[in-house]
This record gives C-alpha cells, structure tokens and sequence, in this order.
C-alpha cells in the first residue's frame, strides 16, 4: 500500500530531520512571539484605563497563564489529531504487509527500481527486507510516509514547550510590574517588550535569511501597532 511518488530522493531523511528540529526552533520562537504580543498589548491595555499597578500586574499574570495553556492544549489537540492519524496510516501499511506480503514486495522492488537500483538487486533486496516483518513496515512506511514508525513525535512535550515558549514571551514585558509601584511601568514595560520583539524578529529574520533588521523592525511595528491599539481601547473604556 502506498503513495510512493517520483520526487523523493535518496537524501530525503536527512531534509526531513533538519526540517523536523528547524521546526522546533521555530515553532519556540513564534510561542515566544505570542506571548510577547499578547502580553504587551495586555498589559498597555489595561495600564491604559489606569487601574493601579496591582490591577496590571494581575492582568498580566493571567494573561500569561492563560495564552500559555491556551497554546499548549491547542499544540496538544493538533500533535494528538497529527499522531493518530499517522498511527493509522502505519496500521494500515501493517497489515497489508500480513495480508498482502506478494504485492508489499513487489512495491517495494519498484520503489527501489525507480530509485535507480537494478530490477536483480531490487527484487533480492525487498525479498531479503520482506523476511523480517519489522524491518519491513520500518522500510514501507520511510519509503511511502516518509517517517519511522517509532518517531511520530510526542503531544506532550510540544504542549510543554509551547506553553513555556508563550510563558518566556509573555514574562517580558510583564517583568516592570513585579516590584512594587514606581510609576515608571508603563515606558519600562515598553521598553521591554521592544526590546523583546527586536530580538524575536531578529532571530526569526536570522532564521529565514530574509535580513535580520528588516524583521527585527517589522516585529516592533506589529506588536507597537497591537499594544497601541489596546492602549487606546483601555483608555478609551475605562480611563
Ligand atoms: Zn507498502
């Protein structure tokens, strides 16, 4: 059973373990961008109606913890829904391994013909890969799904790094309001949370070799515009 397709090429586990760890850095540093962003733009909202520092530092609190586990179940949800359907998609290469050995066989010849091995050596290759049923689901579902069955990644601990991604993000600038009240947040927490957006946007322009300043810049602007936007809603409201 399969979708074997023409474009992959002999090098394609390597592509995908370096898109697999990118994707992790990734992914943290756009948790970091979000709980930057949502932070900020929480926070100058409510400093923006003028409640007391009590009042922004819990706004702030909550704001963390509930895009961080906010993040985390919905990184939870979308790795489970990802894991099981993968699972299924191993189940099935399985067992038309059992119920099908002849056809698995000979699918897996072609696969390595096309790769450019000759029909002889394929055919002994995928006859000698057929004889040990775990070596050969290992070898169908690289070849066709392009993953090891052993390594469909783990809910948990994509929930656990995005909540904690979000939380860093999130604590930036949420860190004026921890001691007691000076009057000087509110310019502190914007400074803070420029400086944490220049360096999200920096690194994710480093990342994508797109020009690290030019990221860096944008990333200010956007989250600029949103704290600005709930800065005048607060004000607005309940100043
Ligand atoms: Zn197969």
């Amino acid at each position: 059973m399969g979708s074997y397709t023409d474009g992959m090429e002999p090098g394609v586990h390597e592509e995908e373990h370096r898109q697999i760890s990118g994707g992790w850095v990734r992914a943290g540093i756009f948790g970091v961008s979000d709980g930057l962003v949502t932070n900020v733009s929480l926070i100058l909202g409510f400093a923006g109606a003028n409640p007391g520092h009590d009042v922004v530092r819990l706004a702030g609190l909550a704001g963390l913890v509930a895009g961080g586990f906010s993040m985390a179940t919905g990184e939870y949800l979308s790795m489970r829904a990802q894991k099981e359907l993968l699972e299924y998609e191993i189940d099935v290469e399985r067992r038309s391994i059992e119920s099908s050995p002849a056809a698995e066989q000979a699918e897996l010849r072609d696969i390595f013909v096309a790769r450019g091995i000759e029909m002889e050596l394929a055919e002994r290759l995928s006859v000698d890969l057929m004889r040990d049923p775990d070596l050969a689901l290992r070898t169908h579902t690289r070849e066709e799904l392009g993953i090891d069955p052993s390594a469909t990644g783990s809910p948990i601990s994509a929930a656990i790094s995005s909540l904690i991604a979000f939380a860093v993000g999130a604590f930036v600038p949420l860190l004026p309001w921890l001691w007691s009240a000076s009057g000087n947040e509110v310019p502190w927490s914007i400074l803070f949370g420029a400086i944490g957006s220049a360096t999200v946007g920096g690194s994710i322009g480093w990342f994508t070799r797109k020009g690290v300043v030019a990221w860096a810049l944008r990333q200010v602007s956007v989250t600029a515009l949103a704290a600005l936007v709930t800065f005048g809603v607060g004000r607005l409201v309940g100043g």
